[in-house]
């Protein structure tokens, strides 16, 4: 198997599986429904990430809303199964033993794609060592430094232990893993048994790479002091080469990436246009993003899908024909989702949702530029809606991140909303956002909300989730929804587009708008127009669901990235 040929996937965060809490959001869960697809397609592709002992967190929330994070440890030989194979890497002059877990994605007929994430918690490292691949986004810049050498040197070195020498393309889903171009150059020049980098190494290394960027928010591009990094990889030929690194005296990850990949995308057309600004020298392609189908269709849908359509499992193309779906039977198979919603939240929460009631999901990273509070932006405007045009209840999830102060206070405020609507509307905060929850939110509620600071959201993916479902979107006219909205056919807008959106979000003018689909057009919909409403919800199957998920993502990977 070792000797075919491969296309090597590398990655921070991989969501295997909602057990494994290896994941913290978006960035994961592509990865994991990349792989998915593959493995639906047969591409042969082998994965790398890191073993994160400890998880992303736990999260717990006070009844004030303030957010408390807790290890999620989790049982990892229940899952993962340890290979035989060492690596070692060097870090700050000392060494690193690596050893590897592996786990297969399996597609639809069996085709199996191994995933191997790295561990260095082995008695023959220092007790620090140990810990660099516990913490996902754990710990300080120096630590997040020694777990992308980890990833990137420590991946490839593992990737050939076990025998994979004929990788064709080397595929880095975002900066943090772009130490693997440094070591493929390290390669070069061990083989040739040569001290500099040559113009034709950095060309040979770029033929083989490619680079998917994923946010156009500053925070999300590593950048580490140039010293750090000489101290933690110790001497090494690339540091003779500035400009393939080096940006205002940084080491900056992207821009390594951008220099060593000779394909390079953003994840929806926006964002590709966003990202070709950002980086004016490098030509940045758009391949939007997916889901893969199988993964998050709600069992309703899916025994729905089987007998109408039995090949939408292999081809997610065939759910064009959901188009025809029997609509009564559409309606009967979104309220199942719905309920099993409910019961779980009116479990968790003790709130007494109704699946009668027109349901509202919002559940994102509670990172600032999402704007969770935007529908409580003027609250008695809510209140008006709810009491005059039609009943509302509300279910929350989202993480902030440990270190983000402005997140958890996001989630306080929803708390502080929750309570100033009480007697009118019903608000669940889920705590502990994962696939699950998000697989029963995304299927189980009435309208998916998305409220993005634009050009913020490079693409979004809860969306596509929830338009498989049959669960239109209300949206900003941002990421993938700027290529997924016809309005009033598969979900509606929020605001205008606008090419060039403004630098600073107008809150107030986004919140009307948000307000006046609902006032006017959804809740009416909703309560008076069945059909109607059936006929957007087929619509986001046949036309959104068709086209937002990773079996189409994929043979646009293959085609424009893989082999070219
Ligand atoms: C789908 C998903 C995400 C990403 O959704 P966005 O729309 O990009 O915010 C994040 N976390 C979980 C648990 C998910 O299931």
């Amino acid at each position: 198997m070792t000797s075919q040929k491969r296309i090597a996937y590398f990655s921070m965060e991989i969501a295997l599986d909602a057990g494994m809490p290896t994941y913290s959001g978006g960035l994961g869960i592509l990865a994991g429904d990349t792989l998915r697809a593959a493995a639906d397609l047969r591409v042969p592709m082998v994965a790398v990430a890191l073993l994160h002992r400890k998880g992303y967190f736990f999260q717990r929330l006070d009844a004030g809303g303030w957010q408390h994070e807790e290890p999620a440890v989790w049982p990892v030989d229940d899952f993962v199964e340890e290979v035989p194979e060492r690596a070692t890497v060097t870090i700050e002059g000392r060494t690193v033993h690596v050893r590897a877990w592996k786990r297969d994605v399996v597609g639809y007929d069996g085709f199996r794609i191994p995933v191997f994430l790295l561990d260095t918690d082995l008695p023959e490292n220092s007790e620090w060592d140990r810990t660099l691949t516990h913490f996902l986004y754990g710990g300080d810049l120096h630590y997040r430094l020694c777990q992308e050498v980890i990833l990137g040197v420590g991946g490839l070195r593992m990737l050939r232990t076990l025998g994979h020498h004929r990788i064709e393309r080397f595929h880095m889903n975002e900066g943090h893993a772009a130490f693997l171009s440094v070591e493929l150059l390290g390669e070069r020049l061990r083989e040739a048994n040569r001290a500099h980098v040559s113009g034709e190494d950095v060309e040979a290394v770029r033929t083989q790479c490619v680079f998917t960027t994923h946010t156009p928010v500053p925070a999300g591009h590593d950048k580490f002091p140039i010293d750090m990094v000489e101290k933690v990889l110790g001497a090494h030929a690339v540091f003779a080469s500035r400009d393939l690194y080096e940006r205002d005296g940084m080491f900056n990850m992207t821009y390594l990436a951008l220099n060593l990949s000779h394909f390079v995308n953003g994840v929806a057309q926006r964002h590709a246009e966003v990202a070709a600004r950002m980086f004016p020298q490098y030509a940045v392609q758009a391949i939007t993003n997916g889901v893969h189908a199988a993964t998050w269709t709600s069992p309703p849908f899916q025994e729905l899908f089987d007998r109408h359509i039995p090949a939408w499992r292999q081809d997610s193309c065939s759910l064009r024909y959901a188009e025809g779906l029997p609509p009564g039977e559409v309606w009967q198979a979104h309220r199942r989702a719905k309920e099993r919603l409910l019961y779980f939240v009116n479990r968790a929460v003790n709130v007494g949702m109704d699946v009668d009631v027109f349901t509202i999901g919002f559940a994102r990273r509670a990172a600032t530029y999402k704007r969770a509070g935007l529908l409580f932006h003027d609250i008695e405007w809510l209140r008006q809606i709810a009491s005059k045009t039609g009943s509302i209840q509300i279910v929350y999830a989202g993480k902030a991140h440990p270190h983000d102060r402005h997140g958890k206070e996001l989630i306080q405020g929803i708390f502080r909303a929750r309570e100033a609507l009480k007697d009118v509307v019903k608000i669940a905060y889920i705590e502990n956002y994962d696939m699950e929850v998000g697989r029963l939110m995304t299927s189980g509620v009435d309208l998916w909300l998305n409220t993005p600071q634009a050009p913020l959201e490079a693409s979004g993916t809860s969306g596509m989730k929830a338009a498989l479902n049959g669960v239109p979107s209300l949206s900003v006219l941002d990421g993938w929804w700027v290529e997924g909205c016809i309005e009033g056919v598969t979900g509606w807008a929020i605001g205008a587009d606008e090419p060039n959106p403004p630098e600073h979000a107008d809150d107030a003018k986004d919140a009307a708008a948000l307000y006046q689909k609902l006032e006017n057009v959804i809740v009416p919909m909703y309560y008076h127009d069945r059909a109607g409403f059936i006929d957007v919800m087929l619509h986001c199957i046949a036309i959104n669901g068709t086209y937002f998920n990773t079996q189409r993502m994929m043979q646009e990977y293959v085609l424009k990235a893989y082999f070219r």
